[in-house]
């Protein structure tokens, strides 16, 4: 038998500064799987890690352990007659392109298998976004999501027993320890799960702004260039955008909220420019990776083919169907998402222009409406949420209101608007227009 250091020596190690070997965080990987290591010590660690930090070495050591502590997916024997394409976000507010863009990138020919997590401190998650629609399976067995890639060329999911476990526990454990921004662990985070899904590129979303892990353009340069180092460790191609976060995406924020969101811009019913812009940026630079188009010139012209002709709602509706949710759910959304049964919609004290909105504050607002957890093992309702948030830029009066809270009671929704009506700077100066959204373009690690 050979001896295993204790987790508690290797938290101490950590704790110390010291590098862990390969070996070593192989341990703790394990044991985060097979639960012999504690939440609290995987919060230890978690921890240390993010006031110690990991060398390149060590992170990219963490992310080949997370991302065989399942299965790893191998798509080349499966005849998809496609490249095999994801995205992922560092996290945001309101971010619902990864529900609008992979069933997009699948009516343009890709296959998009995308493993995705639940929210995240401040931040929303897909997988809870998704856990709004009734029925669908987000958690299948590994023939049932190869099915669903199969069938509709996407399918989201989140990390199960079989695929991501380690990124499964240590995930919802970081969520509530405030261990979420720390480079290290965002990286291995989200390539352990890329990795295993088997794609063969990835384009990165990585959020800059008060609403994202990464305030300041440096910290967001600093997480693309770990992102970039590991994955080229892996031999994984990778395009990353650096996207604005300084305030929400879209119109809606909350679960079902977004599911919503999603639906009617699939279904062109509703556009708003900002979501628009980022998911044809990132979804052109997969269409060019997978060799489905030249440039972004030709992705952009595929994309709003797709959207315009019905053919990515399809997808969508066919993603849906093949894991178990409502066949008529475009059709007919409001009959299956949960709905919240207060709504307050909320004016500013004196009409104006929205001159600077703090997300970050956006995000927690949600959470604490009961959409986000406290501890992992909460339940989080789905219905709550803000719908129709002004942007800066917007004119908000009487007639415009900075947003219609989704509450559970009108005790939630009277807190809710007070906490709204900060987050949201109103000033009656001359008009300001919305920042740009794609801000740059990162194709490796900066020299
Ligand atoms: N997305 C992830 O999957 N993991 C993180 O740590 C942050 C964003
Ligand atoms: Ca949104």
């Amino acid at each position: 038998m050979t001896a295993r250091t204790p987790p508690a020596e290797l938290i101490r190690r950590k704790r110390d500064g010291e590098a862990l070997t390969d070996a070593d965080l192989a341990t703790l990987v394990e044991g985060m799987v097979d639960g012999s290591i504690s939440e609290g010590q995987i919060a230890a660690f978690a921890m240390a890690v993010y006031f110690r930090n990991m060398t390149r070495r060590e992170c990219a050591a963490l992310t080949r352990a997370m991302a065989r502590s399942g299965a790893v997916l191998d798509w080349s024997d499966a005849g998809l007659g496609g490249p095999v394409l994801d995205k992922h976000s560092t996290g945001g507010v309101g971010d619902t392109v990864s529900l609008v863009l992979a069933p997009l990138v699948a009516a343009c020919g890709g296959f998009v298998p995308m493993i995705s997590g639940r929210g995240l401190g401040h931040t929303g998650g897909t997988l809870d976004k998704l856990a709004s629609i009734p029925g669908y399976d987000a958690a299948p067995a590994l023939s049932r999501f190869r099915a669903a890639v199969r069938a509709a060329g996407c399918a989201i999911v989140g990390q199960t027993d079989e695929l991501a476990p380690a990124d499964r526990r240590l995930y919802a454990i970081r969520d509530v320890t405030a261990t979420v921004d720390s480079i290290p662990l965002v990286t291995a985070s989200i390539l352990s799960k890329k990795l295993a899904a088997g794609i063969s590129a990835l384009v990165m979303d990585v959020k800059v702004g008060g609403g994202s892990l990464a305030p300041s353009r440096d910290a967001a340069l600093a997480l693309a260039d770990s992102l970039h180092a590991v994955a080229a460790d892996a031999g994984l191609p990778m395009v990353s955008l650096l996207t604005d976060m300084s305030e929400a995406l879209g119109h809606h924020v909350g679960n079902a909220l977004e599911v919503l969101e999603a639906i009617d811009v699939l279904t062109d019913r509703r556009r708003d420019a900002r979501l628009h812009a980022v998911t044809m940026a990132l979804a052109g630079e997969m269409l060019v990776l997978g060799g489905l188009a030249r440039d972004q010139a030709e992705s952009v012209v595929a994309l709003e083919r797709a959207l315009a002709s019905g053919a990515a709602a399809e997808r969508f509706a066919r993603m849906v169907g093949a894991l178990g949710g409502p066949a008529d759910l475009v059709e007919r959304p409001e009959r299956h998402l949960p709905c919240a049964p207060v709504r307050i919609a909320v004016r500013p004290e004196r009409p104006g222009r929205v001159t600077a909105v703090d997300a970050r504050a956006l995000g927690w607002l949600v959470v604490t409406l009961g959409g986000g957890r406290r501890r992992a093992d909460d339940v989080i309702d789905l219905a709550v949420g803000l719908a129709d948030v002004a942007g800066v830029g917007d004119e908000v009066g009487d007639d415009r209101p900075l947003a219609t809270v989704h509450a559970r009671s009108e005790t939630d929704a009277m807190t809710a608007a007070a906490t709204l009506r900060a987050a949201l700077t109103v000033d009656d100066g001359p008009s300001v227009s919305a920042p740009p959204v794609v801000l740059e373009r990162l194709s490796g690690v900066r020299s």
